[in-house]
């Protein structure tokens, strides 16, 4: 009997390991994911680690097409975040895998009383091919200085991200622009010294 039994479990594995290899080549996930996935580089943002975090969270959870993540160290970003004394200035997308995008992040903005996490989501915004909308309301990401410092929206509304979504949708255009123009934002509403 304990040698029937002995013998049966020695079987086991064997009857088992066939059948467990089939199941796990049917539940794989298909390789034919399109989300475009962008890196970016932040080791040279400074001050701005958290805001930019913030940012790039709030674009993962409101778009399905594109999705943003720290490049491996060592290997060389789609876009990098730096951190600047000027205005900011970014580089105005759709930025694919491959591409080099930068986003300045400007102090000038934090001295004009502008929200650091909604500054970062506006320039990232810019990477991911939304132009300038000041005339907008706060809800509205693209709006950037316009509603003013009390405005601390740092996520896209729906619109935004429907547009976003376009822009990589299957992955993006076959024919990608290798020029792009950049976009500086002046993040004040202050008249400018001498327009009088
Ligand atoms: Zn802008």
């Amino acid at each position: 009997m304990i040698k029937q039994l002995a013998a049966l479990t020695a079987l086991i594995p064997a009857m088992l390991s066939p059948t467990i290899g089939v199941a796990a080549a049917h539940s794989a996930p298909h390789a034919t994911s399109a989300v475009v996935t962008l890196t970016y580089d932040a080791s040279g943002a400074g001050q701005w680690a958290d805001p930019i975090k913030q940012a790039v969270q709030n674009w993962n959870a409101a778009v399905h097409n594109v999705h943003l993540e720290p490049a491996s160290s060592g290997a060389s970003a789609d876009y990098v975040y730096t951190a600047t004394s000027g205005w900011p200035q970014t580089t105005l997308g759709p930025i694919f895998p491959g591409g080099s995008g930068e986003v300045q992040l400007g102090q000038q903005a934090v001295d004009e009383g502008y929200d650091t996490t909604r500054i970062a989501a506006h320039e990232t915004g810019h990477i991911l091919g939304l132009p300038d909308d000041y005339s907008g309301p706060c809800s509205e990401l693209m709006s950037g200085h316009g509603p003013g410092t009390s405005c601390t929206n740092a996520k896209p509304n729906a619109a935004e991200a429907a547009q976003v979504d376009k822009n990589y949708a299957a992955g993006g255009p076959a024919v990608r622009p290798h020029r792009h123009q950049v976009v500086i934002d002046i993040w004040s509403n202050r008249v400018p010294a001498g327009a009088h």
